[in-house]
């Protein structure tokens, strides 16, 4: 058996496992030192919609693609095909930049669902959840789930990204989702440390601000570098973490981004008005 072979048997079981052990650890760590300590809406029905919609793209993604991302890399992997492939590149290097190259593909995938008014529809899901926890990381528009899958079978096919790299990387975003989403104090010299590493919780709130110009920013959900680089980071939001406002402007009413029938006709509600990206300012009247 080789190592692709064995990660391929196991992935299933090595994905959940790390699922549950961060989920397990920042609902812990939630709880014990939370950032902010004032919840909008019942963490009850917040918790039960967010983690509902997660079990239906989990159930939608396996029945839609059984074989997964490393079942895209296997098959790439027998053909020959992508750059990694072709150029006969070491495994350890093929490993390692495919990881770094698909969390690129991945910060970029979130600049286009800001940028496209269709798309930043489906995205807006994600952002209209009220408060900012361990499940909003996980909360997305079953829509935004596939395309996501369908990007990210792209990418592995143009890198010939190995098995293994892929399921590093499934597995890193995932658990690194659950932690930049983490309603947990960090303190602060520990956090600007972190962030040239890793996008911290205080790094990634700011973009769920319903300010849009910091929407706008710190897109990065693993590596915190490509918002440095590509000049949409932004360090702190104004208000303060503990007084801005987390969400959708003009989408506020429990039913509609709280519970989830809302949420899964949430991107056909209302009319395409605008670009949602590089506007500096909100101002009042206008769409989402
Ligand atoms: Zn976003
Ligand atoms: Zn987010």
């Amino acid at each position: 058996m080789t190592m692709d072979d064995i990660v391929m048997t196991h992935e299933m079981l090595i994905r959940l496992g790390f699922f549950f052990g961060v989920f397990g650890a920042m609902v812990a760590w939630e709880f014990t030192a939370p950032r902010r300590a004032k919840h909008p809406v019942s963490r009850l029905v917040r918790w039960t919609n967010n983690l509902g919609i997660v079990v239906l793209n989990s159930v939608l993604l396996r029945w839609l693609f059984p074989a997964a991302a490393v079942g895209m890399a296997a098959f790439v992997a027998s053909r020959g095909w992508g750059i990694f492939h072709v150029l006969e590149a070491p495994f350890w290097l093929a490993v390692v930049v495919s990881v770094i190259a698909l969390d690129f593909v991945i910060y970029l995938q979130h600049v286009m669902v800001h940028a496209v008014p269709a798309l930043w529809r489906l995205h807006r899901v994600h952002h209209a959840d009220l408060d900012f926890d361990v499940t909003t990381g996980l909360r997305f528009h079953p829509i935004e789930i596939i395309l996501s899958m369908l990007i990210k079978f792209a990418a592995i096919a143009v890198l010939g990204a190995p098995v293994v790299a892929v399921v590093i990387f499934e597995v890193l975003l995932n658990a690194t989702s659950m932690f930049n989403h983490g309603n947990v104090r960090i303190p602060k010299g520990v956090d600007r440390m972190l962030r040239w590493f890793v996008v911290t919780p205080d790094m990634h709130r700011v973009h769920h601000s319903v300010e849009d110009d910091e929407t706008n920013s710190n897109f990065g959900f693993n590596l915190p570098w490509w918002d440095r680089l590509l000049g949409t980071y932004r360090d702190q939001p104004r208000a303060g973490h503990q007084a801005m406002t987390i969400g959708i402007y003009t989408y506020r009413t429990a039913r509609q981004v709280s519970w989830l029938p809302g949420m899964l006709i949430l991107p056909f509600v209302g009319k395409i008005t605008g670009y949602a990206i590089n506007r500096r300012q909100w101002r009042s009247g206008d769409e989402q």
